[in-house]
């Protein structure tokens, strides 16, 4: 093999796997799913791994993963929108400041020493 795409289902024989592309796939090799097809034991079992749903992020099974995505790639997906809101917040604080420096400047500075009735 020339090159190996870690994303990618595959084996090391050719044919091995789906060769699915799989952006959260981090592990070299087959996805979970053809990992499981590929130790399963008996054709009654790999049956049952067929009908599991498989995360199309990462390759993983799981009985209960919803539109072809498992919780932990959900829940990146979730962390990576929470931090550019974040950073997004943050510009835009930055961007707000001297403004607000400014206005804080305009007050003559003698009003603290003038001793005046709202002190
Ligand atoms: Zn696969
Ligand atoms: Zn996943």
């Amino acid at each position: 093999m020339a090159t190996v795409d870690i994303s990618r289902g595959q084996g090391t024989n050719v044919g091995d796997g789906c060769n699915g592309g799989f952006p959260n796939k981090n592990t070299l090799g087959l996805c979970q799913k053809c990992h499981s097809l590929e130790t399963a034991k008996d054709e009654e079992e790999r049956t049952r791994l067929d009908n599991i749903p498989q995360c199309l992020e990462c390759g993983t099974l799981g009985k209960h993963i919803k539109n072809n995505k498992c919780g932990s790639c959900s829940r990146k997906e979730t962390d990576e929108a929470t931090q550019r809101n974040a950073s997004q917040a943050k510009n835009a604080a930055i961007i707000a400041r001297p403004g607000a420096w400014t206005i804080r400047n305009q007050q003559p500075p003698r009003a603290t020493n003038r001793g005046g009735p709202e002190e």
